[in-house]
This record gives C-alpha cells, structure tokens and sequence, in this order.
C-alpha cells in the first residue's frame, strides 16, 4: 500500500478486532464460500446496472456485462472484477466500511452459541449463507477495492486490512466503470491462487449466475510470440445465464431437461421423467426435480437436490427446506424468498420454508397423480423403479400417501400392475366383501403357493423389497379397520382358495398329522383346492408371522443376545382333492406304517416350503426319504 497517497483513513468498527478471528474460526470448513459472495456481489452490481437503464435514469450503453476472475500467482493475488454499478467513494465507506460489518456483528452475536451446536454436528449452515464481502478475510490479509461509480466521478481505491483499518489512496488505474476487488491472499491460503481449484469454485456456486463468468489465469496469460494474426479466441464463459428452470415449462423441450440433468448431475443415464415447478405467486420458487433412472433394482436411491438463491448455490440436500424422502430424487430448486441468511433452526421452524417445503411436495404429488392417470402404460414402465421412493415418502409423510394413494400400484406375479382399488374390484367388477390382497415377498420360494393361487384364479402381487413389509404395515394402519388388508399367500390358504364342494374332514387323518409333525395342537383343516397334485399346505397366520418378522428383526438389531424362538402357529391344511390325500386315507385304515411314513413325508415337503429345516428335521426327512425311494 502507497502510503503518500493516502487521502483518508479509517477503522471499520470497535468490534473489529474481534469479527476476524470468529469469522475465520467459524467457517474454517466453507472456506470456499467466499468467492461466491464476491460474485455475487458483482452480478448485483451488474443487475443494478440494468435495473437503472430499465428504468431509464440512465442511457442504454449496449456493453455486454461481464465478471472476470482471475487467478495471478505471481502477484498473490485473486481478483473479482465486475463492469456493474461501481460506487463512489462514499458509497465505498458507507457499504463496505460500515454497515455490512455491522450487521455481520448482529448475525455472529445472535448465533454464536447456535453455530458451536451445528458444528459439533459437522453440519454449520453459517458456512453456507455468507457474510458477504467479509468472508474474503478467511484467505486474504488485504483487501482492494478499485471502484468507480456509474454515476461518474474518479477512480476510487480502498484498501482494508485484516486488523479492520482501511484507508482510501489514489487509484492505480482509472476504470470506464465498476469494481474490481482484488485479494491478497495469505501464505496459508495459497491454495487459492490454483488456477484449477478456482475453476471448480466457480464451477461449484457460480453456474448458473445471471451475469457471464470469465475465468482467467494470469501466469498463462502471456502473449504469444508468433501467430500474431490470430485473433486470441476467448473461452467460453464458465455459467449459464439462464438456466432452465427460469424458463416457462412450456418452451423448454424434452432434450433441454435431458441435457440440463447430464450437465448438472453427470449422470449418463437418462432420467425417468421430470417435474418443472414454475411457480411466481404467492410463492416464489422455481426447480426442476427428476427421477434417477436406477440400473438395478438394489441400487439405492441417493439424489441431490441443489439449493439455490437467485441462481447462486447455496448448498446440496438443504433438509430444514426440502423433505428428506425428496432429496432421493435430483434436482435443483431455486427459492429467492427464502431466508437463508439465518440460522438451521430458524429454518427449521420458519412458516415460510414450511410452504415451500409443502409446495414442492405438492407438485411431487400432481406429477405423479397426473403420470398415472393419463399415461398409464408409461407409468408402470416406471414403476419398478419409483416404487421405492413412493413407498418411502408415503411413510414418511402421512400427506404425501393422502395425496398419491391412487397412483400407489401393485405388481402381479403375471407381470400385470394394478391399484389397490382395481385388484379388489377384479373379474366381475364386483367389489370384493373381504378386502385381502393377496401378496407374495418371494415368487420363487412361495411357488407352490403361486401356482395354488393361480390354479384359483386370484391374483397375487409381489412385495419382495425390504421396504414393502413396513410399507404394507403402514398403509393398513392409513387405511384402518374398513381398508384392504395384506396378506401373504402362505396364510391361511384354505380361507383364500376355499371352494364349493364336499369336505370330508378324518379325525384319523388329523391326528396322524399331529402325531408326524410332533405337534399335537397342529391345526389341521380341510379344504377342496382346485390343484389336485398337492395334498396339503402349511401356512402360517399373517399376524402371528408378522409378530415372528418383528421379533427376529429387533433380535437382529442387537436387542437381545440370544436368537429367542417364538412359537409360531402352524396350521396344515389337507387338500381333498388330492388323489394322494385318498390314498393316505386309505393307507390309515389298512397300513398304519405306510400312512406314516407318507405323512411324515408330506409334512416335511409342506415345512420345507416354508422355512429351513433343523438339522434334526433334516436328517430324519432325509432317511424317510432314501427309505420311500427303496419301496418303490
Ligand atoms: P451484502 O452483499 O449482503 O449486502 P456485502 O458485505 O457483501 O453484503 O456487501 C455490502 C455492500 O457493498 C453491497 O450491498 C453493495 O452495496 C456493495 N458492494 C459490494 N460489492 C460490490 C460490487 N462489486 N459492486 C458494487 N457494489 C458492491
């Protein structure tokens, strides 16, 4: 600094020695932030310029507007330069000299013991929503600003230093117009005089910024020696001045949303479908969301969803705005009216970014509504893989199920997808008096009792995910006492295939089936099956399964030391029309050895359909077995 030429000096505030300690403390970790103030401040300037010629207290100079920044490792210096409104130096020492420190002090004050929270958490949001020109002294010791105003007048140079002084001098350059802020970057900070470091920065929170970006560095800058014709070609600005989501959803076309999704998320594959939200009143907010096309259907579902505030980033996966089962999706959201420069749990609480947050689950919601009612084909094409989503939302979100319950489909074991509602009201389009869907969580290993049903002819959905068994759980509880109950298809069987035609029950039967299994309270019923090659059927109660499921998965979390067992009630259900089923009666009646040692067999075949085998069943069934073989 050229101390003869200075013409006035300053202190910022009283409080100064103390704000850049606690500034560079607190956001140690978004160090980067800084830069994005800065251009954002320049694209302010530049949208005040604008806004003056629209409002024709100034002439329409036709220049384009543009932000340069520009990396000189040489000079230690990184530069934000801006062709906006400028200041005069009044403007300088009242904005930068005063007021946003002030209120820089105001913020740190009110959340101080707030950010010491956050940041025993790993998640400060201080670190997000800047303090503006200040954070600049998390990386430079000094700060220059060469200004010169619209509105005329000179050249202006300020230069603050990190100990809050600050002093005007004469300009080293005079400016047509705007501001070039020019940081001398501490020796710690080097850092950030790498060229590609910056690049990603920019890359990071300024892409889609509504003023050109232009990134330079000033080490590679150097003329060339010959080619001195060509014309030096100028790359390409790094932002997007108009990104998508400030267009109207009906001038955008399908490849702009497919581009704007590689562009943003670099991911190749194209995304499902996509929901633009383009709302001005009452609420200000505009994004598009779109659905991950997953490859299989294990991956799980991790999206992002970028925050913005007037086209600058703000942070990923904002969950005080955005409800967390949202943020499985990608997307980018833009709420200039909301107030990020505050605390996470103002957030939390704020009735604002409660409306906003309700806002795009609404639009979550008419999308999908919308997509299953008029493109059905289209939509369980993408079902298999917005099922998990859908699932998980409804369960986080009582609303959310309130809002899409008719769009909730069910796959069946044909490959079919029908709704709740329909899958009750099949066939004859009565509607069922028992409201039970039928259901299987594992189409290879219940394919006996797949092929049962479809020998009945009802149809059975497949719930083979992890999530279905608490999803289903939970819409019982949603539906209540009137709604569809869900069952598995190896319950209670005989109630679900029950037939016309005469039963003939054997006590005999009966009780040789308890004696075989070793179970004496073994309920034994009897039931006419349309598929006449199985004798008999195991099942086990949904409920008293569902109290097992719970039990072995508290068990599993660590709950207890022990696997406990939990008696489960089996219930063993004779088909009538087996041909086996008459002999075995036979066999009671004429050869009790025989009708053991086939009851015995069937038993074993029945459990096995339902869970393994203990090594002592095992063992014993094996021997039957082998023993069978060697009679025939
Ligand atoms: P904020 O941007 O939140 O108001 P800052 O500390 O970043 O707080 O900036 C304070 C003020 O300084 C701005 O409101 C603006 O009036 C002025 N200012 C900062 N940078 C520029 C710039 N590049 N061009 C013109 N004015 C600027």
């Amino acid at each position: 600094m050229d101390q003869d030429n200075t013409r006035r000096t300053g202190g910022i505030s009283v409080e100064t020695a103390h704000i850049f300690p606690i500034i560079k403390k607190w956001l140690y970790s978004e160090k980067d932030i800084f830069l994005r103030e800065l251009v954002s401040n320049a694209a302010d300037a530049v949208t005040k310029h604008k806004r003056l010629i629209s409002l024709g207290e100034i002439e329409d100079s036709e220049e384009s507007y543009r932000i340069t920044v520009t990396v000189d490792k040489t000079a230690g210096t990184l530069t934000v330069s801006d062709n906006g409104i400028g200041m005069t130096e009044a403007e300088v020492s009242r904005y930068l000299g005063n007021i946003a420190l002030s209120g820089a002090l105001d913020f740190i004050n009110k959340y101080e013991g707030e950010q010491e929270k956050n940041a025993a958490s790993g998640a400060g949001i201080i670190g997000h929503f800047g303090l503006g020109f200040y954070s600049a002294f998390m990386v430079a010791d000094s700060i220059e600003v060469i200004t010169r105003s619209y509105s005329g007048g000179e050249t202006v140079r300020w230069v603050c230093t990190s100990d809050g002084s600050y002093a005007f001098t004469d300009a080293p350059y005079a400016m047509e117009r705007g501001t070039d802020v020019i940081l001398h970057v501490t020796e710690e900070e080097v850092g950030y005089l790498n060229a590609s470091k910056v690049r990603d920065m920019l890359n990071k929170y300024c892409s889609f910024m509504p003023t050109e970006i232009y990134f330079a560095d000033a080490d590679e800058d150097t003329p060339k020696e010959d080619g001195g014709d060509e014309t030096p070609t100028e790359p390409p600005p790094i932002n997007d001045v108009t990104p998508l989501w400030q267009k109207a959803p009906s001038e955008c076309t399908e490849e702009e949303y497919k581009d704007f999704y590689r562009k943003v998320f670099r991911d190749y594959r194209e995304p499902l479908f996509h929901i633009h939200i383009n709302a001005d009143y009452p609420l200000n907010i505009k994004g598009i969301l779109y659905f991950p096309r997953l490859t299989n259907e294990y991956e799980s579902m991790e999206g992002q969803v970028k925050l913005y505030y007037n086209q600058v980033f703000v942070a990923d996966n904002v969950s005080e705005v955005i409800p967390d089962y949202l943020l499985m999706l990608k997307g980018v959201l833009d709420c200039p009216e909301l107030p990020l420069n505050v605390s996470r749990s103002y957030l939390q609480n704020n009735n604002y970014v409660s409306k906003v947050s309700a806002h795009i689950v609404k639009k979550v919601c008419d999308k999908l509504n919308s997509f299953c009612s008029t493109e059905r084909e289209a939509y369980e094409g993408v079902w298999d893989s917005i099922k998990t989503f859908v699932e998980y939302a409804c369960m986080r979100d009582r609303k959310f199920y309130d809002r899409v319950k008719e769009s909730i489909l069910f796959r069946l074991t044909d490959g079919a997808y029908v709704t709740a509602e329909e899958y009750l009201k099949s066939e004859d389009g009565a509607e069922a008096t028992e409201k039970i869907l039928y259901y299987t969580s594992d189409p290879e290993g219940q394919a006996q009792y797949v092929s049962l049903f479809a020998a009945e002819g009802i149809q059975v959905a497949v719930l083979d995910r992890l999530i279905d068994t608490q999803f289903i759980q939970m819409y019982e509880t949603y539906v209540g006492d009137t709604g569809v109950k869900f069952r598995r298809i190896d319950a209670d069987v005989a109630a679900a295939l029950k037939s016309d035609g005469d039963v003939t029950e054997s006590e005999a039967l009966t009780a040789l089936f308890r004696r075989v299994s070793g179970n004496e309270k073994l309920e034994v019923l009897y039931a006419p099956l349309k598929d006449a090659s199985t004798p008999a059927v195991l099942t086990v109660s949904e409920e008293s399964r569902r109290l097992e499921e719970m039990m072995r998965m508290y068990a599993m979390q660590g709950g207890m030391s022990a696997m406990p067992t939990y008696p489960v009630d089996y219930t063993l259900t004779v088909n009538t029309t087996s041909p086996l089923t008459a002999k075995l009666l036979d066999l009671c009646e004429n050869d009790a050895e025989k009708a053991d040692l086939i009851a015995a067999q069937i038993y074993r075949l029945c459990l096995l359909s339902q869970r393994k085998l203990t090594a002592e069943e095992l063992t014993d069934f094996l021997a039957s077995g082998f023993d069978l073989l060697g009679r025939l």
